[in-house]
């Protein structure tokens, strides 16, 4: 019997923690992080290779199934009231747990230096929302300017849906016969996802170890807590009360993708598989899905919107800087725009942080406090985003009147599978 995609990934995450350490322990890291991470750096290169064209072929299909302005309206206005609420509920979250653990106040942490180019990023979450019009769409997907893309695709879709006949059906076929072969060409670069997550969680764990993690557990636990109390109260209350969707079968039909975005810190890197699992496991529509999903790749993060919430706090504490009540909601502000701003790669979230420090003047230094572990907490935080990016879709389907789901509460008891 073939064991299932899911289970493959997750051996492999563990075949890769361990070796990781194993390595680590016996002095061979460097043929980790040289060799073995080349297979991890194929895989994603793969993955890379096909998000343009997929994001491209998805929305554009998508959107010309949707049809009509009105129903395109409705959808946008219901994707962008789920973003942002499920963004602001995950910060509260952080922004509670942050001042109850207090991490920060007297902790005794090394100041790394703070990358490069840190202050110059701090600038740019302007410049990322007017960039969303690409003043040349081909150069956008030519340089995988997800956003911009998204934008020009979304246009483009709509504008099929007004053209006259015999080129409106034309076109609709021909984004459709794109969009099929891109998700056929999905399906083979999925199969390597064990060998690629493997070789990235042993190269993490041979570059990280633990001696970095130590000064830094309460941080990591707060924000590790946080995140799991949204990823396991929040998300799941919305999708069994909202939707009537049984959270642990849409956690089952979406772990392939989850243990992907862990292991490469990527939504956008993930997307494939995040379209794959929504559409052939939890039984949404491609019309829903194309449309919630790349979005939401870039744009809705609930994880790095709560981590950027809780390292921001940290770093006041740790500075002794005593925010106000209003600081805070500047920092729950600046948060929520930092997330929707930041790409879905690994450690954008890290670069975004400097966006609220400089809102609320802490020092931008500070970020060189929390960069040892940063790459593990992105880990967690990748997982949470992909997580809501599904549970939005799933709940969007379901108030659009989709019979097709197949994560519903009602059917899952039917079965007896839950
Ligand atoms: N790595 C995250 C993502 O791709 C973004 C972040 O750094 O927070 O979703």
């Amino acid at each position: 019997m073939k064991l299932k995609l899911h289970w493959q990934i997750f051996i492999a995450l563990v075949l890769g923690l361990t070796f990781g350490f194993m390595s680590r322990g016996m002095h061979f890291e460097g043929f980790v992080i040289n060799k073995v991470a080349v297979f991890g750096v194929v895989f994603l290169r793969g993955l890379r290779m096909i998000i343009v064209p997929l994001i491209v072929s998805s929305i554009i299909s998508g959107v010309t199934s949707i049809g009509s302005a009105k129903n395109l309206g409705r959808m946008g206005l219901k994707t962008f009231t789920y973003y942002i609420s499920t963004s602001l509920f995950a910060i509260i979250v952080g922004l509670v747990m942050v001042n109850l653990i207090q991490p920060g106040v007297g902790a005794q942490v090394g100041l790394q230096a703070a990358p490069e180019g840190l202050a110059a990023n701090a600038q740019k979450l302007g410049d990322t929302l007017l960039g969303i019009i690409p003043t040349n769409p081909l150069a956008a997907m030519v340089n995988s300017q997800i956003l911009p893309t998204i934008f020009f695709s979304l246009l483009f879709g709509f504008f099929i849906t007004q053209s006259p006949a015999p080129y409106k059906q034309q076109l609709t076929d021909f984004f459709q016969g794109i969009f099929e072969v891109m998700m056929k060409l999905t399906h083979f670069i999925i199969l390597f996802t064990p060998i690629g997550v493997f070789a990235l969680m042993s190269k993490t764990i041979a570059q990280t170890g633990f001696d970095v993690i130590l000064p830094l557990v309460a941080y990591m636990a707060t924000v590790a807590s946080a995140l799991l109390i949204h990823a396991v109260v929040t998300l799941p209350i919305l999708l069994y009360f909202v939707a009537g969707v049984n959270p642990l079968a849409h956690a089952r039909a979406m772990s392939a993708a989850l243990l992907t975005a862990f292991s490469t810190s990527s939504s956008s890197a993930t997307l494939p598989l995040t379209i794959e699992c929504v559409e052939e496991n939890a039984g949404a529509s491609n019309k829903t899905s194309s449309f919630v999903l790349p979005l939401g790749a870039t744009v809705n993060m609930d994880g790095t919107a709560l981590y950027e919430c809780v390292a921001a706090m940290f770093i006041a504490q740790v500075y002794g800087i005593e925010l106000s009540f209003g600081q805070q909601m500047i920092v729950v502000f600046t948060a929520l725009l930092a997330s929707i701003g930041a790409a879905g790669i690994p450690m954008a979230g890290l670069v975004m942080i400097t966006v609220i420090l400089s809102a609320v003047g802490l020092p931008l230094e500070g970020v060189g406090l929390i960069l040892a572990v940063d790459r593990i907490l992105d880990m967690m935080r990748t997982a949470v985003n992909v997580w809501s990016d599904s549970s939005g879709t799933v709940i969007i389907a379901k108030s659009e009147g989709e019979t097709g789901l197949k994560v519903l509460r009602s059917a899952v008891s039917q079965t007896g599978s839950a």
